[in-house]
C-alpha cells in the first residue's frame, strides 16, 4: 500500500514542483547571513596548549568554551579545517532535543538500564543549553516550544497513543485527536499528533555555533579556521598535531571531527556518512501564516522510517519561512564525502512534491534554499567514545542526525574522560560501550541499500517490519538520518 507521500509524488505536476525550486540558492539558508563571522586567521608556525580541540562544528566550540569554564588558566586552541559551522552545525535542522539517544524508544532499547538516568541527564543538558544561550547572550532564536509527532497514516495513530499512554500522565506530553493536531497546524495528511512541550526547542542552528564562537574567543580560546588538523601522534607526555606548515603539541586533544575521517583510524569504521537534504520557503503572508494556524511554533516530524521534519523560522525582519527536511537519507560508496553530494535535485523535488501536500492551502510556495549536508551515523543512532595515546587524546562521533543537543553532553564526556576522573558521565555504559562497527566496502554499501529497501517496505506496510530488520534489531544495528 502506498504512503500518503508516495501518493503525493504521482499527483503532483513536475512543472509546479520544478517552478517551486527554480532559483533556489545551493547555500544552506542558515549562512547565507550578514552577521556571519569574518574568517579567523589560520595557525602559521607551531604552537602550544593544554588542550587543542579538532573540529569547529556545535561539539569542538562546547569542549573548548566548557574547558575554559572549568579552568579559565588553561591554554586552549581550536583548529578547524575550514570554517567554523559550515558543516553539520550550521546546516541542519535546528531541532534541539533532550534526547541523548536518538529518542527515548531508541534508549529503552540499547541501554535499558539507563534509560531514566540517560533522560534526566539530557533534560539538565537541554537546561544548561537554555541557560548557556541566555548567559553569553547567543542571539539564536532560541524557544522551547517542543515537538509535535503527527500520524500521517492510520496505524500510526495508534503508536501515538501507546506513546501518551507510557508517558503516564505527564502533563507535557499531550495526544492530539485528528482536530485537536490541526487546530495546531492545519495539514489535510494529519490523523493526531503527539505533543511534547518540554524536551525540545528550536534555535537558528549557525548562530547558536557563531555564538558560541564569540564566547570561546572572550573566554581566551584560540581559534584558527582554515586549519586542517592532518595527523596526530603520540610524543612523550604531550601529543603532536601535524597541520600545513606548523605542528601543536598539547597535553590533551579532543577530536570533534563528527563526519569526517577520524584521525584515530580504528575507530573510522563506527560511522558512515548520510547525507540529509532540507529546503527553506520563501517568507510567508500574513494570510499564508493565518491559513496555517501555527501559533505555537513547534517543531514537527512523521513518524514514517523515512521522515520529514520542518519548522517555522523567525527572520531578521520578523517574516517566518519554513524549513522541510528529511526523508531521503542518501548513502555514498566508499564513505565518500564532497561538496557535489550537498545537492540532490531528485531528492529536492521529492520535498517540494511532500511539501505541497502538507500545506495545499500555502498554493505555489517557492523555495529559496536547497541544501543538504553528511550526518554521521552509528548503527546504534547515537553518540559513542573513545580515548587513544594513555587518555591523552578522546573523541566522540555518532550523533546521528540528533547532535544538536547531544554534542554538548558529548563535550562534557570528553572534558571528564581527559581529566582522567570518574564522573557520573564516565562510568554509563553509554561511553564505554561502543556501537557494532559498519562492515567495509561494498558490504556496507550493499548492506545500507539492503536496509532502507527494507525500511521502504515497511512504511508501505503499515510500519510491520520485515525479517532483515527484525535481524537488525536483534542484534541492535541500523541505519538512519
Ligand atoms: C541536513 C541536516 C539536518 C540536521 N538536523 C538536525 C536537527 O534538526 N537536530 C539535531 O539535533 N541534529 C541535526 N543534524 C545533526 C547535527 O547537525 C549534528 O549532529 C551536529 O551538528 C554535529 O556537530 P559536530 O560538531 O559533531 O560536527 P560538525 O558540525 O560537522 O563539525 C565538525 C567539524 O570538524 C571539522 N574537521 C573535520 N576533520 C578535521 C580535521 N582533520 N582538522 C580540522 N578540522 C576538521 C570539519 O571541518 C567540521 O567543521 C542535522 C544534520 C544535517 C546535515
Amino acid at each position: 500500500m502506498l504512503t500518503s507521500y508516495d501518493l503525493a509524488e504521482r499527483g503532483l505536476s513536475p512543472q509546479r514542483t520544478a517552478r517551486s525550486l527554480e532559483g533556489a540558492s545551493a547555500e544552506p539558508y542558515w549562512l547565507d547571513d550578514p552577521d556571519r563571522p569574518d574568517p579567523l586567521p589560520a595557525l602559521a608556525g607551531d604552537a602550544a596548549a593544554d588542550l587543542a580541540v579538532v573540529g569547529g562544528g556545535y561539539a569542538g566550540l562546547w569542549t573548548a568554551l566548557m574547558a575554559k569554564e572549568r579552568d579559565p588558566g588553561r591554554r586552549v586552541i581550536l583548529l578547524e579545517g575550514r570554517r567554523v559551522a559550515w558543516a553539520a552545525s550550521g546546516r541542519n535542522g535546528g531541532f534541539c532535543e533532550a534526547s541523548l539517544t536518538h529518542g527515548d524508544a531508541n534508549g529503552l532499547k540499547h541501554l535499558p538500564g539507563e534509560a531514566e538516568l540517560l533522560n534526566r541527564m539530557g533534560l539538565e543538558n537541554l537546561d544548561e543549553i537554555a541557560k548557556t544561550v541566555a548567559r553569553y547572550g547567543i542571539d539564536c532564536g532560541f524557544e522551547r516550544t517542543g515537538t509535535i509527532s503527527v500520524a500521517t497514516e492510520p496505524h500510526q495513530v495508534q503508536w501515538l497513543e501507546d506513546e501518551a499512554r507510557a508517558a503516564g500522565g505527564d502533563p507535557d506530553v499531550v495526544f492530539l485527536d485528528r482536530d485537536a493536531v490541526r487546530s495546531e497546524l492545519d495539514s489535510p495528511l494529519y490523523l493526531a499528533g503527539l505533543w511534547d512541550r518540554r524536551h525540545a526547542a528550536l534555535l537558528h542552528p549557525a548562530r547558536l555555533a557563531w555564538g558560541l564562537q564569540r564566547a570561546c574567543l572572550a573566554a581566551g580560546v584560540e581559534i584558527h579556521e582554515h586549519t586542517p588538523v592532518r595527523a596526530l601522534a603520540e610524543d612523550g607526555d604531550r601529543v603532536r598535531l601535524a597541520v600545513d606548515g606548523g605542528t601543536v603539541t598539547a597535553a590533551r586533544v579532543a577530536l570533534a571531527t563528527n563526519a569526517f575521517p577520524s584521525l584515530l583510524k580504528r575507530t573510522r569504521l563506527y560511522t558512515v556518512p548520510v547525507y540529509d537534504y532540507a529546503l527553506m520557503t520563501e517568507p510567508l503572508t500574513d494570510g499564508q501564516l493565518a491559513d496555517l494556524g501555527w501559533r505555537n511554533r513547534q517543531g514537527i516530524s512523521d513518524l514514517n522510517n523515512r521522515f520529514h521534519y520542518y519548522r517555522p523560522t523567525t527572520d531578521r525582519d520578523g517574516r517566518t519561512r519554513i524549513l522541510f527536511g528529511g526523508y531521503d537519507a542518501v548513502y555514498h560508496y566508499g564513505r565518500s564525502l564532497k561538496p557535489g553530494h550537498d545537492q540532490r535535485r531528485e531528492t529536492f523535488e521529492r520535498l517540494s512534491a511532500h511539501f505541497a501536500a502538507t500545506f495545499p492551502q500555502l498554493g505555489d510556495v517557492r523555495f529559496s534554499h536547497a541544501w543538504g549536508g553528511a550526518i554521521d551515523t552509528c548503527s546504534r543512532f547515537f553518540s559513542f567514545f573513545s580515548t587513544a595515546c594513555g587518555g591523552k587524546v578522546a573523541y566522540s562521533a555518532g550523533y546521528t542526525g540528533l547532535g544538536v543537543g547531544a554534542t554538548r553532553f558529548g563535550a562534557n564526556v570528553m572534558l571528564d574522560l581527559l581529566s582522567g576522573e570518574s564522573t557520573e558521565r564516565t562510568r554509563l555504559e553509554m561511553v564505554r560501550r561502543k556501537p557494532i562497527p559498519f562492515p567495509p566496502e561494498p558490504l556496507a554499501w550493499a548492506g545500507v541499500r539492503l536496509t532502507t529497501a527494507a525500511m521502504i517496505r515497511a512504511d508501505r506496510r503499515q510500519g510491520r517490519r520485515g525479517p532483515l530488520l527484525k535481524v537488525l534489531d536483534a542484534v541492535g544495528m541500523g541505519f538512519d538520518s
